[in-house]
């Protein structure tokens, strides 16, 4: 069943992707995809650790979510592919997505993956890989709320949404009059929309349009277009150049060996063409 709904949910993805378009497909094809070459073979692997802390996000469908006990998800497929790529193990540790970036500056985690937009603001205290997923916000409103079309009709409304998110700084810096109800974790931002005391969600496109599909399938739906085009990246305590030069020539490697293909497809359906 989950399959299905997978599957249906990659037609959603193919047809948001499209609107995308221009955004650039994944910009890490350039970075040494020949990981033989003798300029890699120069750098020494003495700096890089045999285990790193990962932290990721206690719950962010399809990326990363407890199933049966384990977390699993896009995400945490991509990153165990990076370390066997690179060779390092892993140490998982999932918090609140507000404690991420606190967390890597404090040194509590050497990375994390968590479907966590670059940004500018980010790059100041954290460094960034090279993007691997092109994102962006959606709407989401109850089934039977004919008034939110789109993102202007979110004028002077609740907008239910997660602390320290992009989208969080959207409401409050593009939509006039909103409130962001802002909530620590995403089952109760969706709750509050399914209960009435938020208008809508305002959420990472591929979240919202997941959460859509499978558990909220009878109670919400999908508005307007995409908001905000955003790319996600992993991200690093500073100071560990060679560890994220690693990381980067993995994810290109992935990406031209079909191993990122294939995991985008077990939880998206197929790829669009970029
Ligand atoms: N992409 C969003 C951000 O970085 C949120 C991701 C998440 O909730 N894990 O702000």
């Amino acid at each position: 069943m989950l399959i299905v709904k997978r599957s249906l949910w990659g037609i959603v993805l193919l047809t948001f992707m499209a609107v995308l378009g221009a955004c650039g497909g994944g910009g890490s094809e350039s970075t040494g995809s020949e990981s033989d070459s003798t300029e890699n073979e120069s750098s020494s692997e003495e700096g890089l650790k045999d285990v790193y802390t990962v932290a990721s996000d206690t719950s962010f469908v399809p990326f990363e979510f407890k199933e049966d006990g384990e977390y699993v998800g896009f995400d945490i497929d991509l990153i165990n592919a990076i370390a066997d790529e690179v060779g390092f193990d892993i140490k998982l540790e999932t918090t609140n997505f507000d404690g991420i970036i606190p967390g890597l500056q404090t040194g509590s985690f050497d990375m994390a993956i968590a479907g966590i937009t670059i940004t500018e603001d980010r790059k100041k205290t954290v460094d960034f890989s090279d993007p691997y997923y092109d994102a962006g916000l959606r709407i989401g409103v109850a089934v039977d709320n004919n008034d939110i079309n789109g993102i202007e009709d979110l004028e002077g409304k609740t907008v239910a949404t997660r602390l320290g998110s992009t989208s969080a700084d959207y409401i409050k810096e593009n939509i006039e009059g909103a409130e962001a109800s802002q909530f620590e974790q995403l089952d109760q931002a969706y709750m509050a929309v399914e209960n009435g005391s938020a208008d809508a969600i305002l959420y990472d496109a591929p979240n919202v349009a997941y959460y859509i599909q499978t558990k909220g399938k009878d109670s919400l739906k999908l508005v307007g277009d995409l908001y905000q085009a955003e790319q996600y990246g992993i991200a690093f305590a500073k100071g560990q150049d060679e560890l994220v030069t690693k990381v980067n020539e993995a994810l290109a490697a992935l990406k031209e060996n079909g191993k990122y293909d294939e995991i985008y497809e077990k939880w998206f359906g197929e790829r669009p063409e970029s």
